[in-house]
């Protein structure tokens, strides 16, 4: 097992990788940018290293600085978290070439999967099933319409490379497809330095499902079962839950069998989530993209399966095999998680940076917080404006929804502006009560 371990991330991860590696003996070592110097988790690590000014160009994706930051600390593996390195298999290999562990995928198996092309062909190898497309890259208007016409609109144009939403457009016509197809090329040109796309057919009123699965170094691999995040504002999760409540058992065995077949498929050690969409319609379901990291929601799978991911990661990083089997694991109970954002739902959402005059958070039965935010923390500008996740686990969906709400009831942060009052809003709502809700649900009601 490793001795010494650096957190290559910030605020709620950091901390719940500290947490996880305290408990298994293995000391820590946190980086910090300038900005967010003083912060009080810092100091739950054994060691903390400045990497460099707030920015994060600067400092948690400077790969020089945060190698130089393990050197010095003598760590055996750094843990990514998610965001920032986590995806990124430059940093990966880096790592690899200085013997450093990354606590993740190999380097390959990183590139197989993050290439979404290659990822959909292998997923098509392995009966996985994934949107009617292109079976490869488009490089012609000719090419996108032939393939438009043989599946139908809508379609949307996807980047390869892609991630955040970018180098995607969607189509309903042969002239909306001309026009999408070259600015979806050129943005995934200047984001991701590769304008290679591809084409499918686009669900309108689609759910988001994922499967999180884990892998050892020694062929072993496992699916923990599936989450629901279709609650989202601009493909950005809002509320999460385990397990999807528009399944059933025999649809939930297709899907997490899928997803487990195609991490074994990549050879993949570490955990991974296997993102799909699922048409409530139909139930037919198809993959969307596989994430090489762990996830914001993954406390939601814990709560039911029982499984700590974090220190499962580890394990398996340091080339234990996987504590558990298939069979081992079944779901108990029903989880819901909140991203709490500093944001202003009256404005936008805009971020609001500051400091936390008040944060008393709540507590009580079944209720977790995963939070590096206290009051008197002051929220730096320059990152990403979640501030806390709060996670309620009862015996089943509706039980846990009226313990989401009793904590949010609870919830008292100010000065600052937070999603909170938008989560009560979204929990009593009938849609979400009785799961009638699409991915762009949110934005709809929002708009009204
Ligand atoms: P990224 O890596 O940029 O997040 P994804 O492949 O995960 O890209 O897609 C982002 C979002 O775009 C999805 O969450 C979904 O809302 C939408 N989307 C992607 N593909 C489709 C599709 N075929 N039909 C409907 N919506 C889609």
């Amino acid at each position: 097992m490793f001795s010494r371990i650096l957190i290559a991330n910030r605020g709620e991860i950091a901390l719940r990788i500290i947490r996880a590696a305290k408990e298994m003996g293995i000391e820590t070592v946190a980086v910090y940018s300038e900005a967010d110097a003083g912060a009080a988790y810092l100091d739950v690590a054994d060691d903390k290293v400045c990497i460099g000014p707030g920015p994060a160009a600067s400092s948690y994706l400077n790969i020089a600085a945060i190698i130089a930051a393990a050197e010095v600390a003598n760590v055996d593996a750094i843990h990514p978290g998610y965001g920032f390195l986590a995806e990124n298999a430059h940093f990966n290999e880096v790592c690899r070439s200085c013997k450093i562990e990354f606590i993740g995928p190999s380097v390959e198996a990183m590139q197989l999967l993050g290439d979404k092309v290659a990822c959909k062909q292998l997923a098509v190898k392995q009966k996985v099933p994934t949107f009617p497309g292109s079976k490869g890259k488009i490089d012609s208007e000719e090419k996108a319409l032939k393939i438009a016409e043989e599946i139908g609109y809508p379609v949307i144009v996807k980047a390869a490379a892609g991630g955040g939403g970018r180098g995607m457009r969607v189509a309903h016509n042969d002239i909306a497809l001309q026009s999408g197809l070259h600015s979806a090329i050129s943005e995934a040109e200047s984001a991701f330095g590769d304008g290679t796309v591809y084409i499918e057919k686009f669900l309108e009123r689609a759910r988001h499902i994922e499967v999180q699965v884990i892998g050892d170094k020694h062929g072993n691999s496992a699916h923990l079962f599936e989450r629901d995040c279709t609650l989202q504002r601009r493909h950005q999760k809002l509320i999460e839950e385990a397990p999807c409540p528009v399944i059933d058992q025999s649809e939930r065995d297709k899907l997490c069998k899928a997803a487990a077949r195609l991490i074994k498929a990549a050879k993949y050690h570490g955990a991974a989530t296997v993102e799909f969409l699922l048409d409530p319609k139909s139930k037919q379901f198809y993959l969307l993209e596989v994430n090489t990291r762990v996830q914001v929601e993954h406390p939601v799978t814990e709560m039911i399966t029982g499984v700590d991911i974090v220190k499962t990661m580890i394990e398996v990083s340091a080339g234990e095999p996987l504590p558990f089997k298939q069979d081992d694991i079944s779901i108990k109970g029903h989880a819901i998680e909140c991203r709490i954002n500093a944001e202003d739902p009256d404005r936008n959402f805009a971020p609001q940076p500051g400091t936390l005059d008040q944060f008393a958070a709540p507590g009580g039965l079944g209720v977790r917080m995963d939070t590096h935010a206290y009051a008197g923390y002051r929220i730096p500008p320059n990152y990403d404006s979640m501030i806390a996740k709060l996670i309620v686990y009862a015996g089943d969906r509706e039980k846990a929804r009226l313990r989401m709400q009793r904590a949010l009831s609870e919830f008292r942060v100010s000065p600052i502006a937070t999603t909170i009052p938008l989560h009560r809003r979204l929990l009593n709502h009938s849609a979400v009560v009785n799961n009638d809700t699409d991915i762009h649900f949110v934005e709809r009601l929002l708009d009204a």
